[in-house]
């Protein structure tokens, strides 16, 4: 490990639908700006149309982390910019400001596995050691732990994201994109009550969702032209059971690494009835739930520059001839060198 008294690192994400650009100096997120680009009712989006949203925002983003964290691009020690997993050409947009910009200001460049910089910047928020991890959000499910440097992965999906099936069924009922669907099916589900048998596909310790989006999005169509059912008790019908899929599966894990605390990351994770479902399940074991709120469980820049400080810190860089991106990089594809 370097001996370097202060080190300030930048982090650039886009790897979705968010620009973040953050900045870290020693564990203190001096600054943390992000836009999001939001579709209307019924639509997701795409990655030619969130690229172009990307390139009309960075260069603002990057000033605004600049001038709120008061720091002057001479003073930043490290570029962190998202290699993957994600969309490619929102990731692509990503990686050539920031290879510009460790060209204009002599920095080194440095890429960050998407999932790793939520893990990081999770553990850096709550101040958890060494936790199960459960990683949830549009685009990744995994139940993750560390052992023998590396991010393991105990659990995950086998097709789509929570995130994907929550976000694609906002989208059958034409629920708003703003500030995110899940959001939204989160305030509509606490108005639900009645519970509408939905599939629990848990298989193993992996997940599926892409049978329960179908079979709703057809119940969605039958039981609502019948006045069975309202929105609101399928918002609610549909958190109760894939929350309850992901909170059996990270207990398995836990139960498999002797763990005694869990940290939930990703954008699902800001769910307050996750939130609670979990800390049940930890209660009950006598195990500690962590969270973040939306600023840090939301992809973000600071979690970027958080890993990035990581790594530079145990002596990694990247050349701007490696500084390619890829839409897959499993977390568990780094040698996680900086932890014991
Ligand atoms: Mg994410």
């Amino acid at each position: 490990m370097k001996s370097v008294a202060m080190t300030i690192v930048i982090g650039f994400e886009g790897s979705a639908n968010k620009i973040g650009v953050g900045i870290i100096k020693d564990g203190v997120v001096l600054s943390n700006p992000r836009r999001t680009y939001i579709t209307p009712p019924g639509q997701g989006f795409l990655p030619s149309d969130t690229a172009k949203h990307h390139q009309a925002c960075v260069l603002d983003v990057t000033s605004e982390a600049l001038e709120l964290a008061g720091i002057k691009p001479q003073e930043i020690d490290c570029i962190a910019y998202t290699k993957g997993p994600g969309m490619g050409a929102p990731l692509v947009c990503v990686a050539i400001v920031a290879r510009t910009l460790s060209q204009l200001w002599k920095k080194p460049l440095l890429g960050i596995n998407h999932c790793i910089g939520h893990i990081e910047m999770g553990r850096l928020i709550t101040g958890a050691r060494n936790p199960t991890v459960l990683y949830v959000s549009g685009g990744n499910t995994q139940v993750i732990a560390y052992s023998e440097h590396r991010y393991r992965i105990f659990g995950e999906t086998i097709d789509i994201a929570v995130g994907n099936c929550l976000d694609r069924f906002a989208r059958v009922l034409k629920i708003s994109n703003d500030p995110s669907p899940g959001f939204n099916i989160e305030q509509m589900a606490k108005r639900g009550n009645k519970l509408v048998d939905l599939p629990y596909t848990v298989k193993g310790m992996d997940v599926s969702f892409s049978g329960i989006l179908s079979y709703i999005e057809e119940v969605a169509h039958r039981m609502l032209s019948a006045g069975d059912c309202t929105p609101e008790d399928l918002c609610f019908s549909l958190q109760e059971t894939v929350f309850a899929m992901l909170v059996e599966t990270t207990e398995r894990a836990m139960a498999h690494c002797g763990s005694e605390e869990v940290l939930i990351v990703g954008g699902v994770g800001c769910n307050l009835r996750l939130q609670e479902m979990m800390a049940e399940m930890c209660e009950a074991r006598g195990a500690k739930l962590f969270a973040t709120d939306e600023r840090f469980c939301i992809d973000n820049g600071a979690m970027i520059a958080q890993a990035g400080w990581e790594m530079f810190r145990a002596g990694h860089v990247t050349a701007l001839e490696d500084s390619w991106i890829t839409q897959r990089y499993r977390t568990d594809e780094v040698e996680v060198t900086w932890r014991n």
